[in-house]
């Protein structure tokens, strides 16, 4: 067991002091707009050893390297496509993860032994400073034991990686709550591999309606996996927008619900509304948190309500989706 320190991402001093440890090896939990996320130093391969197994991550699921200037991202990729780079400026800094060509010097176990890296320049200025100050990109997965719901405050964190990782750096609630979009810019045409927090139509604005396809059906790396961002509780995903939760004689049920339900139901041990005027934003960011409160209640099933799969729609369903895929 390690002992964590939890410290404020707000204090130089605090960033300053993790960084030191990722340029020694060490491993930081910090903030990003998206999620919490478990960094190391992308090009120290015993580091990112150190992350998988902290995570108990298979080693065939690779990492995002996250970076804050394009001197970095050169560092990183081999080249940068006239698409790619639009879209990168377009939305980054911020919630989009690109896949391109790595250069020879990011360790396999980064990529899962992929010719191709993930690459993200965050937008919280606390990881900004964190791997502006450690001068080296930072590799960084969910900071969550694997499959598990991802930590969108620096509790969560705590509760499932503390005696696991040297420091977290508590920078308050994420203002986005679903993980990055991750494009993969590889193939003839760019592919969206993860519905995130960018939406697919202000992707579309930037190169066109026509240049892009959804790989939701296959699973384009092994790391995109059918059960993941899974509560213990098993979950059923309600058939429409406001539908009741069948609840069977004896069982304790909760309620996932995207908006104010327009209905009572005295069956209901627990309930959760991810907004109450119905803002998909804000039950974006809501989400995590609330599916581990519910998990927490010794419930025999979670009864989530869908969303309309529009916008960051898209994101919540996947999510939920995964979440409700049955455990063998
Ligand atoms: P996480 O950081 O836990 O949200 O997971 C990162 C995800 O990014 C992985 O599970 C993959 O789905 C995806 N990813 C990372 N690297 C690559 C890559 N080289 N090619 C395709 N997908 C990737
Ligand atoms: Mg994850």
């Amino acid at each position: 067991m390690k002992r964590t320190q939890r410290m404020s991402a707000s204090d130089p001093a605090s960033i300053r002091f993790a960084a030191d440890i990722i340029r020694a090896g060490g491993l930081v939990a910090f903030p990003t707009e998206t999620v919490y996320g478990l960094g190391c130093d992308a090009l120290n391969p015993d580091a990112v050893a150190r992350v998988f197994e902290a995570k108990q991550r298979p080693s065939f699921d690779p990492l995002i390297v996250h970076i804050t200037d394009r001197a970095m991202l050169e560092a990183v990729v081999k080249s940068v496509s006239p698409t790619a780079s639009r879209l990168m400026d377009a939305f980054w800094p911020g919630p989009l993860t690109l896949v391109l060509s790595k250069r020879a010097h990011i360790p396999d176990l980064v990529t899962a032994g992929l010719p191709t890296v993930a690459v993200r320049m965050p937008a919280h200025p606390m990881a900004q400073a964190l791997i502006r100050e450690a001068g080296v990109p930072i590799a960084a997965p969910s900071a969550n034991p694997f499959g598990y719901v991802s930590p969108t405050c620096a509790q969560h964190v705590m509760d499932g990686l503390g005696g696991r990782v040297d420091v977290i750096l508590d920078g308050g609630p994420c203002l986005l709550g679903v993980e990055s979009t991750i494009v993969s810019m590889t193939g003839t045409w760019p592919e969206l591999l993860r519905p995130g927090s960018v939406t697919l139509s202000e992707i579309r604005n930037v190169i066109g309606p026509a240049t892009y396809t959804l790989a939701t059906q296959k699973i384009a790396v092994p790391g995109q996996l059918p059960r993941h961002y899974a509560t213990r509780t098993p979950m059923t995903i309600l058939a429409a927008p406001g539908s009741r939760p069948v609840v069977h004689d004896h069982e304790r049920a909760g309620l996932l619900a995207m908006s104010q339900p327009n209905h009572r139901d005295d069956q209901l041990c627990a309930m959760e509304i991810l907004s109450a005027s119905g803002d998909l934003r804000e039950a974006a960011r809501h989400l995590f948190a609330a599916l581990r409160r519910l998990d927490e209640q010794g419930l025999d099933r979670i009864y989530a309500e869908p969303c309309a799969e529009v916008g960051i729609g898209l994101a919540i369903m996947d999510r939920l989706r995964r979440c409700a895929m049955p455990s063998n």
